[in-house]
């Protein structure tokens, strides 16, 4: 076959589905393509996955949505990072912004001075050298300058969003831009029988729709991408032992925190996401090490608030398809498969995903060079994050419990292994590529998990320590004195964004 892609279809109405609707749309808009969209009216959505990252804030403004409409209709409050309570040490806790830390002096990194300092007896704290974290500290917000006059001021947000009226807000979008929206289940996938493409959906209603590239946004399952071409999971569990999740939302008691809060506990961990009208909380655990109502009770025993919905229970499928490219099918979203929610990857790995489709966007010959790029740059995606997640279990110093102890003796890939032992000697960064997580969330992890290098870089064996003090002295200065002046959290919303409706 030959020729250029004309009618796109994708299955599945949730984050994934609509957010590739919307995507796929605009890359159509100078050519002959159309979109249709088919959604159980019956299937639900998995209503989970608030906690963004930030390039959430480009994929929007990338399709001209306008940021504080978006943010009203998803009562969305802001995220400067994560806040992680309990996991090195019970009692201790670090955050992790969206943010560098410092700046550079002559040309080697900040974080080296402090470990020049640290080994030297002077304690020193990498987070007052980030702005970001000085703002999560004191409760407050205020939107990045885009050409800031000190380069300590650069950061990064994201938001806590709605997952089912983010969902929404894309499909009316989507929508009145012109994609087709069937409220349907698909109830056949029909292969050609020569090639093995998926020539057409059969729909309960008796409808059949035809299309040249399928893309399954249809959530765990993998309707298309397991069910119709055979693609399974490889399973992750040895490297990520939470399996199961259980999730309720309650009232906000109090201003919504610029940050979500993962607190570890006895067999995982648990969320808090704040949003304008109400707060989201889960517990996600190893059912190797606890049973569903124990974690519905624990975490039922640690909210906040009055409950407003029954506790949802997840099992999930911790894995990712072996290819995420199968002939004229390309899975995003869950579909995809899943990856533990501790640094909130699910929403920007179907972007990252979506990237890859326009990227190599195919014609009808589906050239299969592209394909196995494709699915060797995901591959390379997700092993660069499994290791960052991995670090989170792996370097706890917790033996409280069965499952800590567990994760303290669990075998972790070599790359992180390399990882942690290249940091343990001079306190290198190492860096492979197609990292989603940039050098300065890697020492956010190091420095939360304390480890401590043996010995510090020796191009700054002869920088006297007094001038390196006067340095960071200024930095801290700097840096706390912006951040007294900035607004609340909840004022910035307030003045800026505040949602029409609360429940
Ligand atoms: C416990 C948990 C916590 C998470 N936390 C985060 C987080 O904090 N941050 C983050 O970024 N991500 C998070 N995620 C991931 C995030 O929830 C998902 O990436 C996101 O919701 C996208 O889901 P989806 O659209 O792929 O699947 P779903 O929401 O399951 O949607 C599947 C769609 O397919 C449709 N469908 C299914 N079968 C059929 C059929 N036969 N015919 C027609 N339609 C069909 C359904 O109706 C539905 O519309 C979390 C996930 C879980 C499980």
């Amino acid at each position: 076959m030959s020729g250029a892609i004309e009618k796109v279809v994708i299955v599945g109405g949730g984050t994934t589905g609509w957010m590739a609707a919307a995507s796929l749309l605009k890359y159509a808009t100078d050519k002959n393509i159309t979109v249709t969209l088919v959604e159980s009216p019956t299937i639900s959505t998995v209503g989970v996955g608030e906690a963004t990252i930030p390039n959430i804030v480009d994929f929007n403004r990338n399709l001209g949505i306008d940021e504080v409409e978006l943010i009203k209709a998803t009562q969305a409050t802001f995220k400067l990072g994560i806040e992680f309570e309990d996991w090195y040490k019970k009692g201790e806790r670090f955050f992790h912004p969206f943010a560098d830390y410092g700046l550079k002096v002559d040309n080697v990194e900040f974080h080296h001075y402090l470990n020049k300092l640290n080994q030297q007896g002077t304690k020193v704290d990498l987070e007052d050298y980030s702005f970001a974290c000085a703002l999560a500290k004191q409760g407050k917000f205020a939107q990045p300058n885009p050409n800031p006059s000190n380069p300590l001021a650069e950061y990064s947000y994201a938001y806590h969003l709605d997952a089912v009226l983010y969902a929404k807000f894309l499909c009316d979008f989507s929508v009145k831009k012109g994609v087709e929206h069937i409220l349907a289940n698909v109830t056949e996938v029909n292969l050609n029988n020569d090639s093995g493409f998926i020539e057409s959906l059969t729909l309960d209603d008796g409808r059949q729709i035809n299309g040249d590239l399928f893309i399954d946004c249809s959530g765990f399952k993998g309707l298309l991408i397991e069910g119709a071409m055979g693609i399974e999971l490889d399973d992750l569990s040895q490297w990520l032992p939470c399996d199961s999740a259980v999730a309720v939302q309650t009232t906000l008691v109090g201003n919504p925190n610029p940050y979500t809060r993962a607190i570890a506990k006895d067999s995982g961990w648990q969320w808090q996401i704040p949003l304008q009208h109400r707060m989201g909380n889960g517990y996600i655990y190893s059912s190797k090490f606890t049973d569903d109502n124990a974690a519905q009770e624990s975490l039922l025993a640690s909210i906040d608030g009055k409950t407003i919905n029954e506790v949802r229970k997840f099992s999930l499928p911790v894995g990712r398809r072996k290819v995420t490219w199968h002939k004229n099918c390309f899975a995003l979203g869950l579909a995809a498969g899943f990856l533990e929610p501790l640094e909130s990857l699910g929403i920007s790995l179907i972007q990252t995903g979506i990237a890859k489709l326009l990227t190599f966007f195919p014609d009808k010959s589906f050239n299969s060079a592209d394909i196995a790029e494709v699915n060797r740059l995901q591959n390379c995606e997700l092993d660069r994050i499994v290791d960052f997640l991995v670090l989170h279990y792996k370097l706890s110093a917790r033996d409280d419990t069965e499952f800590w102890r567990y994760c303290q003796n669990m075998a972790i890939p070599d790359s992180l292994a390399h990882k942690v032992e290249v940091f343990k000697s001079q306190g290198h960064v190492v860096m492979h590529d197609h990292e989603s997580f940039e050098r300065a969330s890697w020492l956010s992890m190091y420095h939360g998990f304390n480890v401590v290098p043996q010995r510090y870089d020796v191009r700054i064996q002869n920088v006297d320590v007094s001038v390196i003090e006067a340095k960071l002295a200024q930095m801290r200065n700097s840096m706390a004195g912006a951040a007294q002046q900035a607004m609340s959290h909840q004022d910035f919303i307030s003045k800026h964004c505040r949602s029409r409706c609360e429940l």
